[in-house]
């Protein structure tokens, strides 16, 4: 687990704290990376979102199919995928990855709170 020393020590602490238009700077550095605008963008970063959690998948599926071993890095990197992309397309409808960790926090600690981790539907 890292710590806030260990962020610190790597230049990346500070991309995790919201600046004054609520932004956080990952979520900023993000956008500095996508190369897309409008639909073509939403496409993309939709297409990017959805492919990368199938290599999170593909890398679980030969875990469990073939006994193969992998790196935990390699596992993580296809995580930061899916993390950069989903953070472009809350860029597009919010104001980033922190909006959307504090709406999903929110939500599952309502959830929690009310017995309906389990069960479907989105607004249980
Ligand atoms: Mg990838």
């Amino acid at each position: 687990m890292l710590s806030k020393d260990d962020l610190e020590n790597f230049g990346y602490y500070e991309m995790f704290q919201t600046s004054s238009d609520g932004q956080d700077a990952y979520s900023k550095w993000v956008e500095e990376k996508i190369l897309t605008y409008g639909d073509e963008r939403l496409v993309e970063n939709t297409l990017g979102l959805v492919g990368e959690a199938g290599e999170v998948a593909e890398k679980i599926k030969k875990l469990i199919r073939d006994s193969s071993r992998f790196n935990n890095e390699e596992i993580l990197k296809e995580l930061g995928d899916v993390v950069f992309y989903a953070t472009a397309l809350a860029n597009i409808y919010g104001n980033g990855l922190q909006q959307v960790l504090e709406l999903n926090m929110k939500k599952l600690d309502d959830r929690q709170k009310r017995g309906k981790l389990k069960g479907s539907g989105d607004n249980r």
